[in-house]
């Protein structure tokens, strides 16, 4: 199984679902099979109002007010979850479960079972290992999940951690994230970081620090970006792009621009145009099996 891991930094609601699912969209489109997981962070536009983008400790969305955290989506299967596995069913025509969101709620519940139940053996259980190996061992099951109709497991799983890098509620998902790509190894992990890149209104300039900032944090918790995806008001400018690749050590050609659009329908194509399948296809040592995207 391949990985691509969507990570945000520098403010919430920056677009990761979206970006997640249009990465998958522009997979699907090079002939590979994708299946996605949304970690445990309720989050959506009403979110930019009322609150931050935090992990939540609810099992899943079935308990929270949608007057303070919008519509919750409801699967084929009953679970009633994120509104972006909403995105993620209508973007990649696939039918997801329950299992496909992994919340906090549900890897402390388990944890906890297992503790009453006695199967840690008298160990003293604790946020690493046991917290999470279970995240680990939670996503790497729910992957191989088929969500497209056909039999077996899908090629590449998206993965969109919510929040922000650095909330301290999702520190057990960085590090059992850390942990997995280093054991599924560099070919099966590609991770994308989603940043911030506003325009100061009196300088008119865009500004690289925030995401300089939010990409040392990721590194500092062991994850380097393999691809930026960059949200803007505006196309990001050649001398933008230059001082993020120099400053956050992200190739030029794997830095991606998402500016704001009028139809996030367009997301796919924005990518496409910028060669995204190449540089995540690169980095999962796919371009040999894959076919460049039609997305026409
Ligand atoms: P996150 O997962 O980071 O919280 P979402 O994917 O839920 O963010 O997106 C937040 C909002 O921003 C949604 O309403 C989405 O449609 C909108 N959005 C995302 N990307 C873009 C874009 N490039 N242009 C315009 N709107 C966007």
């Amino acid at each position: 199984m391949k990985y691509v891991l969507i990570t945000g930094g520098v403010v919430s609601g920056l677009g990761k679902g979206v970006t997640a699912s249009s990465i998958g969209v522009v997979l699907q489109a090079c002939g590979l099979r994708v299946t996605s997981i949304k970690i445990g962070f309720w989050a959506c536009f009403w979110v930019l109002f009322f609150s931050t983008s935090n992990p939540y400790l609810n099992t899943d969305a079935g308990t929270m007010s949608p007057f303070e955290h919008g519509e919750v989506f409801v699967l084929d299967d009953g679970g009633e979850v994120d509104l972006d596995l909403g995105n993620y069913e209508r973007f990649l025509d696939v039918t997801l479960t329950k299992d496909n969101n992994v919340t906090t709620g549900k890897i402390y519940q388990s944890v906890l079972d297992k503790e009453r139940k006695g199967d840690y053996l008298g160990k003293t259980v604790q946020v690493v290992p046991h917290i999470t190996d279970a995240i680990k061992d939670r996503i790497e099951a729910v992957a191989l999940i088929p969500v497209d109709g056909k039999e077996g497991p899908a090629d590449v799983c998206v993965i969109e951690l919510g929040g922000t890098v650095g909330d301290i509620e999702s520190m057990p998902f960085i590090e059992a994230l850390r942990q997995l790509s280093f054991s599924v190894g560099k070919d099966n992990f590609c991770l994308i970081h989603v940043s911030l890149i506003p325009v100061l209104g009196v300088v008119g300039e865009q500004k690289t620090k925030p995401t300089q900032h939010s990409v040392r944090e990721l590194r500092a918790l062991g994850l380097t970006p393999h691809l930026l995806a960059c949200r803007s008001a505006q196309p990001l400018l050649d001398n933008t792009k230059m001082k993020l690749s120099q400053f956050c050590h992200v190739e030029a050609a794997n830095i991606l621009n998402i500016h704001d659009v009028p139809n996030i329908w367009h997301i796919p194509l924005l990518l496409r145009n910028q060669n995204a399948h190449h540089s995540i296809l690169k980095q999962l040592n796919l371009l040999s099996i894959a076919t460049p995207p039609d997305l026409e």
